[in-house]
């Protein structure tokens, strides 16, 4: 039976690690665990949809995402504080199904040992002192893992065109408009340097054409820098999309782009300042700003040399040419955001009263974000 949509609130943090004391008391297996004790830890989108989708109770349900949350091989920077906590809720096989007053002395070993003879922190000191911290930190993750749960959740019914929260699918918009800025940024850099690769080899093309796509193009790479900087800032800089392995091949892109042209940290946040412009970002701002500064010529004079090291033959690009690199990231985030939006784009296009997003917005949308790579570029400008 599928599950209902997820709900746009859930309980805090708070509510939650008060309730994680009785998954302490008790152990962290299903049988153990008293409902009544959890209204909000069983609530939760992430442990009561799996739970109605797979007929398990919400009590397994909740041992499920704790082991999953505490498995020892999380990318986690909390991997100590997982480690106690697995020890201390019997996640650890060294402590399941043990009673809680073992589970503590063994969590309170492993944070605090004892130390050639002296002993570590009595267990007392660490039950009152030191297990709620554990349990607060806990619900945080839990917390955030629910996020992540209710977004892709929603992501799977905006897929299937089934009804889903609107503040969520909203959510989705705002990150696609975020994903489609670098879209456009990165489509403008692949034109250009595509283009570039070709004239070069005319002797008709003067040189000043010539000069003035190797700006453009770096116009396109510090807009990309700025906006790569602000979905950083502003959401995190987390690459959530309805498939895992493709967002992990955007974040994997994203690194690339930024690994790959020839600019220090430094560099970068020189173009991202000097491609910020109010109120109105234009590229003849930016122009003009590579010629006043030093800064602006050395990084100028180090794009073209790094324009020039590429000496592929256009019909078999080298493997290891960093422009090449560069032209391929481009190209495979752009392939793979518009596989992603599209799956999605008709839940907001939809038959009217059903949408929530007008089909204006969206053409909004993809009008301010989505130029055609001809338009994109800039020539007529400055
Ligand atoms: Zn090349």
């Amino acid at each position: 039976m599928p599950a209902p949509p997820p709900s746009e609130t859930v309980s805090g943090a708070s509510a939650l690690a008060r309730e994680l004391r009785h998954v302490v008391n008790q152990g962290a297996w299903a049988s153990a665990l008293d409902p009544v004790e959890l209204p909000c830890l069983l609530a939760l989108p992430c442990v009561a949809g799996p739970a109605q989708e797979s007929g398990v109770t919400a009590q397994a349900q909740l041992v499920i995402v704790l082991r999953h949350l505490l498995k020892p091989d999380q990318p986690e920077q909390n991997e100590g504080a997982n480690r106690a906590l697995a020890l201390l809720l019997g996640v650890a096989a060294t402590t399941k199904g043990f009673a809680s007053v073992v589970r503590r002395e063994r969590t309170r070993e492993y944070l605090y040992p004892d130390d050639h003879g002296h002993p570590g922190m009595e267990l007392d000191t660490f039950n009152r002192r030191h297990v709620q911290p554990l349990l607060d930190l806990l619900a945080d993750e839990l917390v955030e893992y629910d996020a992540l749960y209710r977004m892709r959740s929603t992501y799977e019914r905006l897929a299937a065109k089934l009804p889903a929260s609107p503040a969520l699918a909203v959510m989705w918009l705002d990150r696609f408009q975020y994903y489609y800025r670098m879209w456009s940024d990165l489509s403008g850099l692949e034109n250009d340097l595509a283009v570039y690769l070709r004239a070069r080899r005319d002797p008709q093309v003067a040189d000043s054409r010539l000069e003035r796509r190797r700006r453009t193009s770096l116009w396109f790479l510090a807009r990309f820098f700025l906006h790569l900087d602000q979905f950083m800032d502003q959401r995190g800089g987390l690459w959530l999309l309805g498939d895992e392995e493709q967002a992990q091949l955007v974040a994997d892109s994203t690194y690339f782009l930024r690994f790959h042209p020839p600019v220090t940290e430094q560099d970068a946040s020189w173009l991202s300042f000097a491609a910020l412009e109010r109120p109105v970002p234009g590229f003849h701002l930016f122009n003009r700003k590579l010629d006043e500064d030093d800064m602006g010529r050395l990084i100028l004079a180090r794009w073209q040399a790094w324009l020039e090291a590429c000496k592929c033959d256009v019909q078999a690009p080298g493997e290891d040419c960093e422009l090449h690199i560069v032209l391929r990231h481009c190209g495979r985030y752009i392939e793979i955001i518009d596989v992603e939006w599209n799956r999605i784009v008709e839940w907001f296009t939809g038959p009217p009263g059903e949408s929530v997003i007008t089909p204006e917005q969206v053409a909004e949308m993809n009008q301010r974000w989505r130029l055609p790579a001809e338009d994109a570029t800039v020539e007529h400008q400055g």
